[in-house]
């Protein structure tokens, strides 16, 4: 089992403003990142990602809690310890971080080392090997402005390579490319990874991004942790309705337990084929995904098409069930008209109390 590498122990960090009085950005965070880990931090635009990641870097203070990187404490909040982010011994890419444009690639990847006060030749030949690292061989001399975006995206990755770190933090880094450019950019720093074998950890709003590049993420909420799994288990077993709707596309049934049967909210006559989960409350929610409920002649709940898309992969049909609309979507050979008789039967489901607060 791979060593802890950082730490996060009730880790909380409130901002003072005029305007909006205390808010929580992070809310009792704990936290454990393995070395060599690809960690994501995933939520929505105020979640507390960039806050955690900048109280980790040492760019903010903590309200509460300490943080330990490679088994040294860097913050403790109790006995107001705090190792300065030059000492820190990270390398960082930040969406605000962007290359200097003044300054050709050799100083711009140069520079942690010129503080440093790494000697001259030193230098020279750690430049080349991460600007070979990063395909950027022999562009020393360039500067940035005639370079393509996912160009200088390399220029900032090699920046932060060139000192060895043992632990990379990424801020949306790939957040100012094309998506096709965004595709490549992850095998690359998935690549060097592997190569140098760091601890990452990759800031994301975008979920495909996120499940794509980690061994595990965390989804976060309004300063809270709502989940941390590996992307498989955060997207067939979310513990809530808030990541299960977050991670993918979701379909939601009111449903009532009845003597043994679940029937859908408004019709109490016809069961759904569904067994009643452990822990059953009378009213639940039935999650899914639209994709995976299987819409077929002659087996499962009776009901008829409401409506139907056509969409570029699937096709998409609302089905009544109760007092609602179920979405399913469905490969284009399987097709139904509108107002045609259809069963609607269930491969998996997840079961949420019909009070979640995440919701
Ligand atoms: P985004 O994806 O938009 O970058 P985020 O998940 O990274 O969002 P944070 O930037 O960590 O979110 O912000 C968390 C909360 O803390 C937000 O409500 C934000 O307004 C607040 N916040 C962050 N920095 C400050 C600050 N310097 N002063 C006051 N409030 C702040």
């Amino acid at each position: 089992m791979a060593e802890d590498q950082i730490i996060l122990k009730h880790v909380t960090k409130r901002f003072t403003t005029k305007t909006l009085g205390t808010v929580t950005a992070v809310n009792d965070f704990n936290l454990n990142i393995h070395e060599g880990e690809c960690f994501s931090f995933l939520g929505p635009s105020g979640c507390g990602k960039t806050t955690t990641l900048r109280m980790i870097a040492g760019f903010e203070d903590l309200s509460e809690g300490e943080i330990h990187l490679c088994g040294q404490p860097v913050s403790i909040k109790e006995k107001n310890l705090y190792v300065p982010p030059e000492k820190r011994g990270l390398g960082m890419v930040f969406q605000a971080f962007a290359v200097w444009p003044h300054m050709n690639i050799f100083d711009n990847v140069a520079f942690p080392l010129q503080i440093k006060k790494v000697p001259h030749d030193e230098i020279r030949k750690r430049v080349k090997e991460a600007l070979h690292h990063t395909s950027l061989d022999n562009m020393e001399d360039v500067y940035p402005s005639d370079l393509s975006g996912g160009q200088q995206q390399r220029i900032a990755l090699a920046r932060a390579i060139v000192t060895n770190p043992k632990v990379m933090l990424l801020d949306e880094p790939l957040s100012n490319l094309d998506p096709k450019l965004r595709e490549s950019m992850r095998f690359e720093i998935k690549a060097l990874q592997r190569k140098f074998g760091f601890t990452v950890i990759f800031v994301t709003h975008d979920q495909s991004e996120a499940m794509a590049i980690s061994d595990r993420m965390m989804v976060c909420d309004m300063g809270n942790i709502m989940q941390i799994d590996t992307p498989s288990n955060l997207y067939n077993k979310p513990v809530n309705r808030f990541v299960h709707n977050f991670l993918g596309q979701s379909t939601f049934l009111h449903v009532v337990l009845n003597h043994g049967q679940v029937y859908a909210r408004g019709d109490m006559q016809n069961p759904l084929p569904l067994a009643i989960p452990e822990h059953a409350e009378r009213e639940m929610v039935v999650a899914t995904r639209p994709n995976a409920i299987d819409l077929n002649r002659d087996h499962g709940f009776k009901t008829h098409i409401y409506s139907r898309v056509f969409l570029t992969d699937t096709t998409e049909y609302l089905v009544p069930m109760g007092d609602q609309l179920l979405k399913i979507q469905t490969p284009h050979r399987i097709a139904f008209g509108k107002g045609e008789e259809c069963y609607v039967d269930f491969t998996h489901v997840m079961w949420y109390p019909e009070e979640d607060e995440s919701a």
